[in-house]
């Protein structure tokens, strides 16, 4: 079935012994077991699992075309859960442009945990490659014990992803791509990145929370694993949170990623499962008018005299214009811009909107635009006269009146 097909489809019926057509909220956190403390179903306890969160679960696999998927309660829960698949000491190479929180989760926490993260310019595939460590010790005797020789060979390639012994492995073994990339809409060509990895056997991942699937399947062009933040666009309604990892595979690293959401905890609500399987239904059709509404207000933004640079993938000014036409449906709602002067002038734009709403996040029905700078706060390598706007689903003549009147 099509993509718009299966948004609607699948899923609904999992767990769903009722006739009703939406699914029911299923709030209880315990389902009767047997005397022996079975189910048929493996339903018991809702940390563990619940009906909604597998329904949600089976349409986000579905549309981005991953065998299965992990859902978290936040966008940035999904992302430390990739992490906490790791060892101590494995080196994790991520954008320089990468989502601010996910450089405050990395830096904040897995460094502590010695995670040995470096930022590269990933739009630059010849510096990821420079930056790839060590894959020819991957094999060296040091990594592959077969204690007593009674290991098969699953705990030979088990103790390799381990990194035995808790030991520093030292080695690349995750590479996190964002394209577009938060907020300078930077490309990266996800197929060459793919390739380059999987000639060193290492996994990668693109955080495709701004295409969607609607616009973006990185699965399709290589990628192991998918990440979401479903705050954004799948709830597409500013008024839940939620986060996903869509596998390939349901291999060793897939198991693993199960287990840090059911023994870490961070999983979402029933309630939010069944807001956010509601909210796909209509995904295909709000993010095509996302990315319509987006291409007016570039081209708009484009032509106007207090804008100096327009960042969206869909103008061909854009310098990543035809790796995105290359691997993108849709250029996505997402527009950065900036202002012909400095951080005072550009904290007065967003100070003049009176329909464009001044808010962080993005992916929602009303648009929304904040000087980014000012939000990330410490740390921020936003350009201080950096403007990000979220086109929503207004009228686009109406929000470039408003545009017109902010930039005055
Ligand atoms: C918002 C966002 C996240 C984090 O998600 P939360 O749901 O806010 O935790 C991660 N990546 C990108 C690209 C985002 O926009």
């Amino acid at each position: 079935m099509k993509f718009e097909t299966r948004a609607i489809h699948v899923g609904m019926g999992l767990h769903n012994p009722s006739s009703s057509v939406v699914p029911p909220i299923s709030p209880s956190t315990i389902f009767e077991i047997d005397a022996e403390g079975r189910k048929e179903d493996d339903l018991h306890y809702t940390r563990l699992g619940n009906p909604n969160r597998l329904q949600f679960e089976a349409v986000v696999a579905s549309l981005e075309g991953g065998v299965a998927a992990a859902a978290f309660a936040s966008g940035i829960a999904a992302a430390t859960a990739v992490m906490q698949c790791l060892e101590p000491g494995d080196h994790v190479l991520l954008p320089e442009d990468v989502y601010a929180g996910n450089r405050k989760m990395v830096r904040g926490l897995m460094e502590r945990w010695n995670l040995d993260a470096e930022f590269v310019d990933m739009t630059d595939v010849g510096r990821v490659a420079e930056r790839i460590r060590g894959d020819e010790g991957a094999l060296g005797d040091g990594d592959v014990r077969v204690d007593g020789g009674a290991s098969g060979v699953g705990n030979v390639r088990g103790d390799r992803e381990r990194g035995r012994d808790g030991s520093h492995s030292g080695q690349t073994k995750l590479i996190w791509m964002e394209t577009p990339s938060n907020p300078l809409m930077q490309i990266t060509d996800v197929r060459a990145v793919c390739e380059l990895a999987k000639a060193h056997g290492i996994r990668t991942l693109v955080d495709n929370t701004w295409p969607t699937p609607v616009n973006q399947r990185p699965l399709e062009l290589g990628t192991d694993l998918v990440l979401h933040s479903t705050s954004k666009y799948f709830g597409g309604h500013s008024d839940l949170l939620g986060g996903a990892i869509v596998v390939r595979e349901q291999d060793a690293f897939y198991e693993r990623l199960t287990m840090v959401q059911k023994m870490g905890g961070a999983v979402p609500s029933p309630h939010d499962c069944w807001m956010l399987s509601r909210s796909t239904r209509s995904l295909a059709v709000r993010m095509r008018a996302h990315n319509e509404h987006a291409m007016a207000v570039a081209q708009f933004l484009e032509g106007h005299k207090r804008v100096k640079q327009v960042f969206y993938p869909g103008l061909p000014s854009h310098p990543g214009y035809e790796i995105a036409k290359s691997q993108m449906d849709g250029f996505g709602g997402m527009i950065s811009f900036l202002i012909d002067g400095g951080e005072r002038e550009s904290v007065e734009i967003v100070g003049r909107s009176r329909l464009i709403q001044r808010a962080t996040s993005l992916g929602g029905v009303e648009s929304t635009w904040e000087h980014r700078r000012s939000s990330e706060g410490e740390g921020s390598v936003s350009p201080d006269n950096l403007i990000r706007l979220s086109v929503g689903l207004e009228h686009p003549d109406d929000l470039i009146e408003d545009l017109a009147l902010a930039l005055g």
